[in-house]
């Protein structure tokens, strides 16, 4: 009998912030794939016989293919298990979510996908950044900076003019293309920007400045990937809105909810 594969996000940090379901089919796998992104806490949930697959790094600290990433999903699931797929922040956001299930339906492999707080929304939140305000932005934007082989993908003509907030993913390693980029079409050098590292860790650590300073600041507080760079007025917020989050163990939030 063919197994199910569970695509399940684990949100952007705080193991606390996973989804009532996703935490429950954690703790019902059989075989949990995994990578870097998501944290010790959640693996810890799994039953004691439970298959762990990393797929990560290589040992040799090669990215896996996608396409062998595909082929262990449906592999584990002939095998008759309930397989969870667990990805930081939400599945499909930049997650490659989207090409593991297009394999698990063309093979015809039974699945379902529970979505995750993505770090773009979520982790902005954790650092005082609300990412839409009536005040300052009434929209907002979710980009790669990810380039692929040199490639620019992005239309900076159109995105500089955006008014909403921008969000970008990836994008450390390019951060001073992206914000030359987008004041040389014409965004104003003085926008709030500001780099979110490891948000909702409790290593969280935020860069702030402007679209012109970022780079610099970025360099002086030592931010680094995983980090999420956002510019737009909300950035402004950050100093009074930031807070320290309760840290809850996954196993008192269950004891929570038996009490409830
Ligand atoms: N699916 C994920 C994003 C995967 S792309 C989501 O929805 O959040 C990986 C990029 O996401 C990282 O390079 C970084 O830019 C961002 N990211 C993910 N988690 C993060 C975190 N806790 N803190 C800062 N950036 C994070």
């Amino acid at each position: 009998m063919k197994g199910k594969v569970w695509l399940i996000g684990a949100g952007p940090g705080d193991p606390s912030l996973i989804t009532v379901k996703g935490l429950h089919c954690i703790r019902h796998a059989d075989a949990l794939v995994y990578d870097r992104l998501v944290c010790k806490e959640l693996l810890a949930e799994v039953p004691m016989d439970c298959e762990m697959i990393n797929v990560g790094k290589t040992p040799n600290n090669h990215p896996i293919p996608q396409e062998d990433i595909n082929q262990i999903l449906v592999a584990q699931a002939l095998m008759g298990r309930n397989v969870v797929r667990l990805k930081g922040g939400d599945p499909y956001v930049f997650g490659r979510g989207g090409e593991e299930v297009e394999t698990l339906a063309k093979s015809g492999i039974p699945f379902e996908v529970v979505p995750g707080i993505t770090s773009a929304i979520g982790g902005l939140a954790y650092a005082g950044i609300p990412v839409t305000h009536r005040d300052h932005a009434s929209s907002f934007h979710v980009i790669t900076g990810h380039l692929q082989q040199g490639k620019d993908p992005q239309d900076w003509t159109t995105l500089a003019k955006l008014q909403g907030t921008l969000v970008i993913l990836m994008g450390m390693s390019q951060i001073d293309s992206i914000c030359q980029q987008l004041i040389e079409h014409g965004k104003s050098a003085t926008t709030p920007a500001a780099a979110v590292m490891h948000a909702s860790h409790q290593i969280q650590k935020v860069s702030q400045g402007t679209l012109a300073s970022l780079p610099q600041d970025v360099i002086r507080d030592g931010i680094k990937a995983p980090a999420l760079i956002v510019i737009g007025d909300v950035v402004q917020l950050h100093h009074l809105l930031q807070f320290t989050p309760t840290i809850m163990q996954l196993d008192e939030i269950t004891e929570l909810s038996e009490l409830a």
